[in-house]
């Protein structure tokens, strides 16, 4: 049979031989690198019998594929490991997740807390010994029934009801058969760094009028190395988790009582919060946006014309109705319908365009609560939210315009590594989306072209714009190296539709202009968790909520600092005094603690010399300086937008 290789080579290999059978022979280094393929694009065991003329490609670890794999085959590892410490547990499924992987059990009577993760990973450790090989087997629907009613476990027969005879595969290691479409890698050998992560509830099938189930997660790498590196990864994005951090540096709560996913702003937060918004609105307005303002709820009607209503109206907020005229209200899941709307307010010509239109809009969306987390998903937030109105050919010159905000944006925040995906229509398939050909080719060139023009490191993706326009999504790696998507523009030809937007173009005839989304920071809740667990809490002078904390080291000195105090307020400088009767060293380390930037220490000195003594957050003592000459200091650093070294010490 012919294999063709990614690279267009061809080779024949006698039918029937596997990817591993193949890999061998082009090399043992090879062979022994591989997890998995890909056969015809579907990924296979390496050890399945390929009997037909395929492509294959091999994946590696690096490969996210292979890595899904390999978690996958880890689950059925713990599984095993589990059933050999509490034998008549049942398993529901254990799938790959994007870092590591979690079975769900029945645990019947037994139970397991976290200090038994340990025992399990030992035991998990004597398998890897065996080297135990996964082995596939095509099995009939009614001996698979027989199976798992022999075993008495109800959740797989469950999924058994739903599959097909002639597509069920059991696949067996050492004493654990499961029943499993695959793929997974040869044999537990490989897996060699294992570390149990938690252990939650979940209900059976996500439904919470069912049986709650124990998931146990998991994370395992091909050497204790690299699991170690990742363990101190998550030592330090633990430390950085915006929760924890927004709790200590009081910049948010969640209430019970005001309801899930809905942030509570505290004062410190709210400070910063207020501050980014002003620096986005400044380079908006420089740019020539235009701000609006658009009520929280829109009508029912706005939706059914926008489409949101017949695609999200079931999964969304359910509408308010009011109480004599029976009126019905949408919380506002976005803010483009109700901007559709003000283009619509005024006759447009070709001479109102671009037209940009920004606001600050909060918008409410359904999640259900066990989706919620933190700031980065929840059910009330505020988008940093344009639209702007176009004609075609004016696309790219918008691109390059919001192209440079964002970068603006990033180097302002200190988010120096990133990406751009610019997603297209699919390269054969061109029918299913809305908008003429002739638009759709001007705005994927365009886009592609304002992306060359700013020297941005792009990867095209064909097939997947959305069905109503392409879009540039920026990926940003943050300090400890995770991946963000920030700052989308989005191009759309449904919503000028839907809304029947036009303008008087230079002909004097009615065009459709173009609509352009774009959300530099996305939402201010899901930004300031990046932001936050970026700089790990050490915002820069100019975002910092409390930029200096006085702190005299006795009460002699009380009212030197309130002068020095007031001094600053008056210089529009935020600051606190530490007037508690604890001694200066403890003062210190609680203002260290709350990575406020700069302490000034007021003593016995200070308040003869009328001066001030420095202390940097992380540096320490910066000596003694006039206080009009420590305000010219900070002022310059604000100024500067001086970005705080955000890089971890690790990775
Ligand atoms: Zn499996
Ligand atoms: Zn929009």
């Amino acid at each position: 049979m012919n294999i063709t290789f990614p690279d267009g080579a061809v080779r024949q290999y006698d039918e029937g031989s596997t990817a591993m059978d193949i890999a061998k022979k082009i090399s043992e280094g090879l062979a022994r690198k591989i997890l998995a393929a890909e056969v015809n694009g579907e990924v296979w065991d390496l050890t399945r019998p390929i009997k037909n003329d395929a492509s294959v490609k091999f994946l590696t670890w690096d490969d996210e594929k292979a890595k899904s794999t390999f978690w996958h085959s880890s689950a059925h590892l713990m599984a095993e490991a589990i059933e050999s410490s509490f034998p008549g547990v049942k398993f529901w499924v254990g799938p790959p997740i994007e870092k590591g992987f979690y079975y769900d059990i029945d645990l019947g009577d037994n139970q397991i807390s976290e200090s038994d993760l340990e025992k399990l990973e030992k035991k998990m450790r004597e398998l890897v010994k065996q080297n135990s090989s996964y082995i596939r087997k095509e099995i009939s629907k009614a001996d698979a029934i027989k199976y798992f009613e022999e075993k008495g476990d109800e959740y797989k027969l469950d999924l058994l009801s739903g599959l097909e005879d002639g597509s069920i595969t059991f696949y067996t290691q050492g004493e654990f058969t499961d029943l499993c479409r695959g793929p997974h890698i040869p044999s537990t050998g490989s897996i060699k760094g294992i570390k149990l992560t938690g252990i939650a509830g979940a209900y059976w099938k996500g439904d919470e009028r069912n049986k709650m189930l124990t998931r146990i997660y998991g994370v395992t790498f091909p050497s204790q190395k690299e699991l170690d590196e990742y363990l101190v990864f998550l030592e330090e994005a633990k430390k950085r988790d915006h929760r924890k951090l927004g709790k200590e540096l009081e910049l948010f709560t969640f209430s019970e009582k005001v309801g899930a996913g809905l942030p509570l702003w505290l004062p410190k937060g709210a400070m910063l919060r207020e501050r980014l918004q002003q620096f986005l609105q400044k380079a908006q307005i420089e740019s020539g946006y235009l701000p609006v303002i658009t009520p929280h709820i829109g009508s029912k009607n706005l939706y059914v014309t926008s489409g949101h209503y017949e695609k999200y109206g079931k999964d969304s907020f359910q509408p308010i109705k009011t109480p004599v005229e029976g009126e019905e209200f949408f919380l506002k899941p976005m803010n483009c319908p109700h901007h559709c709307e003000i283009y619509k307010a005024l006759p447009r010509s070709y001479k109102d365009l671009p037209l940009r239109l920004a606001e600050f809009g909060t918008v409410y969306r359904y999640e259900q609560s066990g989706e919620l987390h933190g700031l980065t998903r929840v059910r009330g937030f505020t988008q940093d939210d344009a639209h702007l109105f176009c004609m075609p050919d004016q696309v790219k010159d918008e691109f390059k315009k919001v192209i440079d905000l964002v970068l603006y944006v990033f180097k302002s925040l200190g988010f120096s590594d990133y990406t751009a995906q610019i997603s297209l229509r699919d390269r054969e398939d061109k029918s299913g989306y809305i908008g003429s050909d002739e638009n759709w080719d001007l705005a994927e060139k365009s886009i592609i072209e304002a992306a060359e023009e700013k020297h941005l490191d792009t990867v095209i993706e064909y097939g997947e714009a959305a069905f109503y326009g392409p879009k540039l999504d920026f990926m940003v790696r943050d300090a400890i190296g995770r991946k963000w998507q920030l700052g989308t523009i989005q191009v759309d030809y449904n919503l000028p539709e839907r809304f029947d937007l036009t303008y008087i173009g230079e002909d004097n005839a009615k065009h459709r202009p173009v609509m352009i989304h774009r959300a530099p920071f996305g939402s201010m809740e899901r930004f300031i968790a990046v932001l936050t667990e970026h700089c790990a809490g050490k915002f820069p002078m100019w975002l910092a909520p409390v930029q200096v904390k006085i702190l005299p080291i006795s009460d002699k000195f009380l009212s030197y600092a309130e002068n020095v105090f007031s001094e600053l307020k008056n210089n529009d400088i935020r600051a606190e005094i530490d007037d508690r009767s604890e001694k200066i060293g403890k003062k210190i380390r609680d203002t260290e603690l709350a990575k406020i930037p700069l302490m000034l220490i007021i003593g016995e000195k200070e308040v003869n010399e009328e001066m001030v003594s420095v202390r940097r957050q992380g540096k320490g003592d910066e000596g003694v300086k006039s206080l009009h000459g420590f305000i010219e200091m900070i002022q310059a650093e604000v100024k500067a937008k001086s970005v705080y070294n955000a890089t971890a010490k690790v990775l």
